[in-house]
C-alpha cells in the first residue's frame, strides 16, 4: 500500500502503521527494524522532538524532518461546561475548523472526534448540516485531534467516539485507517470495544465495515421508527430506507460478535416521541442485540425542532425497557456551552462576522 501523502506530497508520520514506517526506514536507507521504535515514539509516547529519541540511527531524525510531516491542530476556542465537558474548536492543518469534545463520565474521558469539515448528510436537527460538506479530513488530522486531547489531559482519552462533525462512513478510507491506528496494540492501543463509529445510515458502507472487520463498535443514529418520519429528519433515508439499513446493521451484529451495536435515538417533541413510535421501534429492532440510547435534542436556533418533555422521554424509555431492550436515557452534556454539534463553529463564525462588521 502506498504511504499516504498529506500535504506538499509529504507523507504524514501520524497516519502510518508499522509496515508503512518500515517502508519509510528502507527509503531512508536504515534497517526496517527501527519502525517499531518510531511507531512507539510517534503514537504511544507522542514524542515532540524526534532528535531527542534514543535508539534511532544517526541522521534519521533529520531525514524524517525533511521527508515527512506531523500535522498538528491548533485550538482556537476552548469552552468548559459546569459538568466538566470541554469543547474545542480546532483549526485543521489542511484547512477549516472542526469541533472535538471531551466528555467525563464514570472516571473516564470520552473524546468525540470529527471526520469531515462540515457534512453532506443534511440531517434536519443538526447545525453542522447547514455548512454542507467542505472537505474530508485526512487520518492524520483525526490523530491531531487526539493529540490535542492528550496535551490537555496528559494522556490519551480512554474512549473515542466518531460522532463529531461529519459522516464517518462518507470518508471511509481515512476513517478506517484512523480506527486501525487507534487500536493497533503497538501504537495507541485502545481496545476496539472503546472505539465507536456513529453513522447516519450509509448501508453499503456498514456492509464494508463488516467485511473489513473494522475494529470498533457501530452506533446508528436512527431517530425514527418508520420511513416517513426518518425521510423527514434525515435525507439519507431516501437513499437507504430502514429495511436496507437494518439489514446492514443485523449483518454487522451477526458477524462482529465482539463489537457492540448502539441505536441512537434523538427524541424530538411531537415528531418521533409518541408511545406508538416506541412500540414501532421495538418491533423494528426485534431480536437485534443492541443498546438503545435515548438522547435529548440539543435545541439551537438553526432548527425548528425542540427537545421532548421529560414525561414523554420516560414513557418512551418504559415501553422499550418492557420490550426487553437495554435502554439508557443519556443526559444532555455541556448544556451551558455550545453543546450541539456545529454550534461552537457556528458561534465562532458569527463572532468573526460581527467583529469584522
Ligand atoms: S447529524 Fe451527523 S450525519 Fe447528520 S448532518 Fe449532522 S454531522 Fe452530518
Amino acid at each position: 500500500m502506498p504511504i499516504p501523502a498529506f500535504s506538499a506530497g509529504l507523507p504524514a508520520l501520524t497516519a502510518m502503521d508499522q509496515q508503512e514506517l518500515a517502508t519509510l526506514c528502507r527509503q531512508a536507507g536504515i534497517k526496517p527494524v527501527h519502525a517499531a521504535t518510531l511507531q512507539a515514539a510517534v503514537f504511544r509516547h507522542a514524542v515532540n522532538d524526534l532528535q531527542s529519541l534514543p535508539g534511532l540511527p544517526h541522521g534519521f531524525a533529520n531525514w524524517l524532518t525533511a521527508h515527512t510531516c506531523r500535522p498538528q491542530a491548533i485550538c482556537v476556542n476552548l469552552q468548559q461546561a459546569a459538568d466538566g465537558t470541554r469543547k474545542m474548536l480546532l483549526r485543521m492543518p489542511g484547512g477549516g475548523e472542526v469541533e472535538s469534545v471531551l466528555i467525563p463520565a464514570e472516571g473516564r474521558i470520552t473524546q468525540c472526534i470529527s471526520t469531515q469539515v462540515g457534512c453532506a448528510m443534511g440531517c434536519g436537527f443538526c447545525l453542522t448540516a447547514s455548512m454542507g460538506l467542505v472537505r474530508h479530513l485526512h487520518a492524520s488530522e483525526m490523530v491531531a485531534q487526539l493529540m490535542q486531547a492528550r496535551r490537555i489531559l496528559g494522556e490519551y482519552p480512554r474512549n473515542v467516539v466518531l460522532m463529531g462533525m461529519g459522516e464517518p462512513l462518507h470518508n471511509y478510507a481515512q476513517v478506517a485507517r484512523f480506527v486501525r491506528l487507534l487500536t493497533d496494540p503497538a501504537g495507541i492501543a485502545l481496545s476496539p470495544r472503546r472505539v465507536t463509529l456513529s453513522t447516519s445510515g450509509l448501508a453499503p458502507a456498514i456492509h464494508r465495515m463488516t467485511e473489513d472487520a473494522l475494529p470498533c463498535n457501530l452506533a446508528v443514529s436512527l431517530n425514527a421508527s418508520n420511513d416517513a418520519v426518518r425521510n423527514q429528519l434525515m435525507p439519507v433515508n431516501r437513499k437507504y430506507p430502514l429495511p436496507a439499513l437494518l439489514q446492514a446493521v443485523r449483518t454487522f451484529a451477526a458477524q462482529s460478535r465482539r463489537r457492540r451495536v448502539l441505536i441512537e435515538y434523538v427524541l424530538i417533541d411531537g415528531v418521533n416521541d409518541a408511545p406508538q413510535h416506541a412500540r414501532e421501534l421495538a418491533a423494528l429492532l426485534h431480536a437485534l442485540p443492541c443498546t438503545v440510547n435515548l438522547l435529548p435534542l440539543n435545541s439551537h436556533k438553526g432548527t425548528p425542532y425542540r427537545q421532548s418533555p421529560p414525561e414523554r422521554v420516560q414513557a418512551f424509555w418504559r415501553i422499550l425497557s418492557k420490550a426487553g431492550f437495554v435502554t439508557v436515557v443519556r443526559a444532555a452534556r455541556g448544556d451551558d456551552i455550545s453543546a450541539a454539534c456545529g454550534q461552537l463553529h457556528h458561534q465562532q463564525r458569527y463572532q468573526r462576522r460581527t467583529t469584522a462588521a
